[in-house]
């Protein structure tokens, strides 16, 4: 899953007529600078392109027009490096349907008190060219992401690419086309939802195939050799199912799932899926490899037809370029009270994804009751140790509530060795009661994403330029006072839909 073009983020400079065409020829010298300092950061995940500097209203709308129309364009950052009136930019921003961050920045770091004069003080004044620009977008209602700093300091550049991948993310979205095959499982609540309120809002196009639409490509396939060898150099690949081995074939089979299945997806350019283990048709095996390793490559996957979690973790895997670990689909399984800090165990059934892997997954075969089918292959391995987030999307009837905990992945207490499936084990912030007790109160969905490569920040971004509701557990929660802030945010919510 590789997108047509380099994401750009369009780097906007306003100014004013006023200021003369010298000074102005110093504002796009400055502008240019803060962009390749930016750039040579290496800390931001989309190229910065360069607009010239805006100082009338009708070359503001018409590049803001050209950043809604540009699809290689995934957000806008605007920074007023002197006194922009803000009247001019009213249409414009009035148009942008791009993400925006406002950078409130300035070229000097340091103050020259000794010889600060008249001419430096005039052009260096973002400090009130920015406010003019905060007040404007405050005005309309413009959402935003505010960045305040300087440019070299780490922590402004870590904040920028937050939300730099956010827009990525929901550039993504935008542009996603997710192919379900089957429905969802039978009676299940949570994976329902709305898909044309889920187009309008994220822009995914979620579409229902029949299984042996699926089926007869798998059935087409005539050569896996190249893809079974690629398993035995990825993954230790049990003797059984090695060549020469017992159950070779069926390996061969779950290599001609996967080869069919990548082939349906690109031919319909999908970059998501769903399965349900109660619609096989013609399927020998329930996918178990070739989901993981399409989740690997990027494609987003949700089980027993959960479009809303497949599509999210689509978007995740698209926020988390450059990582090296990734993002999963999960399921909150079975839980470690104690001895020692409670836990949460998660797997699913087969189809977590090997890039949050610890080690080199193993390659197995191992019976399942459910699915009615034969064995399937998985890969099977722990999770790698460290920080990450669960996130999981519900759709409440009249909008759709993201609900995130930060957790951090541990090595399991002891091998677990008869547990077939690959799993994570992670310690929820801010402790297991809170936590599972906030995301039930929340309505919050037992399929997440657990991702290691995207952090809060990005998230809460992710949430407010796509207009939709966050709420995150975290170390300062308290059952309370989350249940509080879902009442609150209740009332905003359906006050700020109007009527
Ligand atoms: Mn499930």
């Amino acid at each position: 899953m590789t997108r047509a073009s380099k994401p750009q983020l369009w780097f906007l400079t306003g100014s004013q007529a006023l200021y003369g065409e010298e000074t102005l020829e110093q504002v796009a010298g400055q502008s240019l600078r803060i962009q390749q300092l930016l750039a040579a950061s290496g800390g931001i995940s989309a190229e910065i392109v360069g607009k010239p500097v805006l100082t009338e209203a009708a070359s503001i709308r018409r590049v803001l027009q050209e950043a809604n129309s540009d699809a290689a364009c995934v957000g806008v950052i605007a920074w007023m490096h002197t006194f922009s009136p803000a009247k001019m930019w009213i249409t414009g921003l009035d148009a942008l349907r791009k993400p925006l961050l406002h950078l409130h920045t300035q070229l000097n770091e340091a103050l020259p008190w000794s010889t600060i004069d008249m001419d430096f003080m005039n052009l260096n004044q973002a400090a009130h060219g920015d406010r003019e620009f905060g007040f404007i977008q405050t005005r309309l209602g413009v959402p935003r992401k505010t960045v305040a700093g300087h440019v070299s300091d780490p922590v402004v550049v870590a904040r920028i690419d937050a939300w730099a991948r956010a827009a990525i993310g929901a550039d993504h979205l935008r542009n996603l086309r997710l192919a379900r095959f089957g429905d969802n499982m039978r009676d299940v609540a949570v994976t329902e939802g709305d898909k044309v309120e889920a187009e309008l809002r994220f822009g995914v196009s979620v579409n229902t195939y029949g299984v042996n639409e699926l089926v007869e490509q798998v059935d087409a396939v005539s050569d896996v050799d190249a893809l079974v060898a690629q398993y035995a150099e990825d993954y230790d690949v049990v003797p059984e199912l090695a060549a020469g081995g017992a159950r070779h074939e069926s390996l061969r089979y779950a290599a001609k799932i996967e080869a069919g299945l990548r082939r349906f997806l690109t031919d319909g350019g999908f970059g998501a899926f769903t399965t349900n283990f109660e619609d096989l048709g013609g399927l020998r095996q329930l996918p178990g490899l070739a989901v993981q390793r399409l989740m690997a490559d990027g494609y987003g996957f949700g089980g027993e037809g959960d479009w809303k979690t497949s599509a999210l973790l689509a978007a995740v895997k698209a926020m988390g370029v450059g990582k090296s670990l990734g993002a999963s689909f999960m399921e909150d399984y079975t839980y470690h009270f104690g001895p020692g800090t409670p836990k949460i165990l998660g797997a699913h059934m087969l189809e977590v994804c090997p890039s949050i892997a610890a080690a080199k997954p193993s390659c197995e075969i191992h019976a399942l009751g459910i699915g009615g089918r034969e064995d399937p292959v998985r890969l099977v391995f722990d999770a790698a140790p460290g920080p990450g987030v669960v996130l999981g999307l519900v759709d409440l009837g009249d909008r759709f509530r993201l609900v995130a905990n930060e957790i951090e992945v541990v090595a399991p207490d002891e091998p677990l060795p008869k547990l077939p499936v690959a799993r994570a084990v992670w310690e929820p912030a801010p402790s297991l009661s809170t936590s599972a007790e906030s995301w039930i109160t929340a309505g919050g969905p037992h399929h997440t994403v657990l991702t290691q490569a995207v952090g809060t920040e990005t998230l809460r971004d992710f949430a407010n330029l796509l207009g939709v509701e966050l709420l995150v557990i975290d170390q300062d929660t308290t059952p309370h006072g989350f249940a509080d802030r879902i009442r609150w945010n209740q009332a905003y919510h359906r006050l700020a839909q109007g009527f």
